[in-house]
């Protein structure tokens, strides 16, 4: 079908010129040159500097395909066969797979109008990797109106080529970053009745607070909330006035996310009061979980069936704990988070990471067939939560 030749050109291109989130000029241009030498129309983001998205097809409705397109600060094996010409920096997280495979999907599109009713929009997004991500930003584009769906495939190296997870439900977790400032008059470690003894009250606030949110969570829902910073005084005979607090809460439901927060803002001020000190709570990014539509799921698990491809699917019952901003635009259109196979070694973000070029193949002959699929079952309802 599509010259995977051609592709894997792309690829290696895109693999050894890796750029780090929100600075993906050259990867930008690349995309809209090789989609120009198509006769594709490639639109740049009007908020953001890089990335972009390209349509092909005609009418509606528009089923959306989200390829991210950053990199990461590691330096890459030197072993590797295909090696990043940018020195640490490098495409460990297979986004340079992603952005293949949605070049490969405008091209098969573009050169098969016939099979389109609707129109297929590639959203190439900058910064996935940073916090902030780039999602929100694409979220505030006026480039969702007609979105029926949107699909977006994750490779992991683990798993064979051609298998695909399939969630129902929750794919990864939900992701907020948790800062907190505990503030107190500060004096002499010889009178710690006389002021407030900081570092013992952080050491309360700290196994309280933590102690507190899982009392108030169903002990069904998962939570995961830790600290990884903490800091706070100077030397041995003061007792600081100020103790910062950095963590993470993950969830597997937006629900418990929005619960855990006013848990986290509710015991804060509390125990403020019983210890006379102030705790400013912040909240300064919150990534959702990524949930897959019910329907979106049951359509691909019946093409998967009917191409008698079911066996490459997998449904695994743990979804991951890790997040993705992919979770921003499902408040826009029911979405698909497929996590595929790259048949490879190491593991996401080392510097080790290697997956099987096979994987650009077997990604587009499925998508590409689902994508078909979904443009003549239109339009795609989102199936409401019983
Ligand atoms: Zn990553
Ligand atoms: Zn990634």
């Amino acid at each position: 079908m599509i010259n995977s030749e051609n592709l894997y050109q792309l690829w290696q291109y895109l693999h050894q010129n890796p750029e780090l989130s929100f600075k993906e000029h050259h990867t930008t241009q690349f995309i809209a040159r090789t989609l120009k030498n198509w006769g594709i129309t490639f639109r740049r983001f009007k908020n953001l500097e890089t990335g972009g998205y390209a349509d092909v097809g005609s009418g509606g409705p528009v089923v959306a395909y989200r390829a991210e397109i950053d990199a990461l600060p590691i330096e890459e094996n030197p072993a590797h066969s295909v090696i990043s010409h940018n020195r640490g920096v490098m495409h460990a997280c297979g986004h340079d797979y992603h952005t293949t495979i949605g070049l490969g999907l405008l091209k098969y599109f573009s050169e098969k109008p016939q099979k389109t009713g609707g129109r297929l929009r590639v959203i190439f997004q900058p910064g996935e990797e940073a916090a902030p991500g780039g999602a929100e930003k694409v979220l505030a584009e006026n480039i969702w109106q007609d979105v029926k769906g949107i699909l977006t495939v994750h490779t992991q190296p683990q798993t064979p080529v051609g298998t695909f997870s399939l969630f129902r439900g929750a794919v990864q977790a939900s992701s907020t970053s948790v800062k907190i400032l505990l503030k107190g008059p500060g004096g002499h470690t010889s009178r710690p009745f006389e002021s407030v003894d900081l570092i013992n009250v952080a050491g309360q606030y700290i196994t309280q607070l933590q102690s507190y949110v899982k009392q108030k969570t169903d002990v069904r829902d998962a939570v995961a909330f830790a600290f990884g910073s903490i800091n706070g005084g100077e030397t041995h005979n003061i007792i600081p006035d100020k103790i910062f607090l950095w963590g993470t809460l993950r969830t597997l439901d937006n629900e418990v996310l929005a619960r855990c927060l006013k848990h986290i803002q509710h015991f804060s001020s509390s125990f403020a009061k019983l210890f006379d000190i102030q705790i400013d709570v912040q909240f300064p990014t919150i990534c959702p979980a990524v949930i897959n539509d019910a329907n979106l799921v049951r359509k691909f698990y019946d093409f998967m069936q009917e191409q008698n491809l079911e066996q490459q699917i997998q449904m695994p019952e743990k979804p991951s704990m890790g997040s993705d901003d992919f979770s921003f635009y499902l408040k826009k259109a029911p979405g698909l988070y497929l996590i595929m196979g790259g048949g490879g070694k190491g593991a996401l973000h080392s510097p080790d990471l290697e997956m099987d070029q096979a994987l650009i193949d077997s990604a587009l002959e499925v998508l590409s067939g689902f994508i078909s699929y979904l443009f003549k079952e239109t339009p795609i309802k989102t199936e409401k939560k019983t």
